[in-house]
């Protein structure tokens, strides 16, 4: 049993032992780090792809995804940058997601699209395993990181941001945070039984918020200022033990 990390800054930090590794999967061919943490071995995967060359709805979320189940991956910690609509969430500060509302429009979300692969419909009770965000929640209150509290996500199709409308229409629907890539990632971790969590880190203000501009140097300076508690913070998550409750990641796929 592996566990992975997709994301994300600082994670380089945690280990020189890297081996660089190819996976082929059905979907296409993944690169990825084995990087060496104490007694385990750490999947990290760039989910952009090294050098940041894939945009958000041409990230190849199933090959991604099935790469790390080929590697035995059980656990899944994803960092991703959002911009927060909830005023207690400020930039700079990290929260820990714990549900998504899904506006993504042109991503496949299955491995099962009828015929040989068959007919699938993946239970969405708890989309984040609650396990790992018990964890992610124990070792962040270990760091001096700004932890807020955790958030729902709301997954848009990218690559543009949102307008001041469409973040209205989201904050009245019980939206946190936005993001471009939690879906289908999340659900296609859950339909291969993996258990799938993820750290928000707040880099900017949603469009028509606080009425300021999100500029490319906001969002590097809330990264670049986490990058060492970030580090911190892996280190913690992978080496703290597994916890005893049991969570149902691995049977929440219905087959008909
Ligand atoms: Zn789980």
């Amino acid at each position: 049993m592996r566990k992975a990390i997709i994301g994300g800054t600082g994670i380089y930090g945690l280990s020189n032992e890297v081996e660089q590794r190819t996976v082929e999967t059905l979907y296409g061919a993944v690169e990825c780090d084995l990087i060496r943490v104490g007694d385990q071995e750490i999947v990290f995967l760039a989910r952009h792809g090294k050098g940041h060359s894939a945009p958000p709805h041409k990230i190849n979320y199933r090959a991604n995804m099935m790469a790390l189940k080929q590697l035995e991956v059980k656990e899944i910690y994803a960092t991703c940058a959002v911009g927060s609509m909830n005023p207690a969430f400020e930039p700079g500060d990290v929260v820990v997601i714990n549900d998504f509302l899904d506006f993504t429009k042109s991503r496949v979300q299955t491995f099962y699209e009828g015929g040989e692969t068959k007919v699938a419909h993946v239970e969405m009770t708890q989309p984040y395993c609650p396990n790992l965000i018990d964890r992610f929640k124990n070792a962040v209150s270990l760091t001096d990181l700004s932890y807020k509290g955790e958030a729902v996500y709301v997954c848009t199709e990218g690559p543009r941001f949102e307008t001041a409308a469409e973040i209205r229409m989201y904050q009245k629907l019980g939206g946190d945070v936005v993001g471009m890539t939690n879906v289908p990632e999340c659900v296609l971790a859950k339909e291969l039984g993996m258990c799938y969590s993820a750290l928000g880190i707040i880099t900017n203000w949603c469009t028509g918020i606080e009425g300021v501009q999100i500029e490319g140097h906001v969002i590097d300076e809330a990264m670049g200022k986490n990058k060492e508690s970030l580090t911190q913070l892996f280190i913690k998550l992978l080496t703290q033990g597994s916890s005893e409750v049991k969570c149902r990641c691995d049977q929440s796929l219905i087959i008909l």
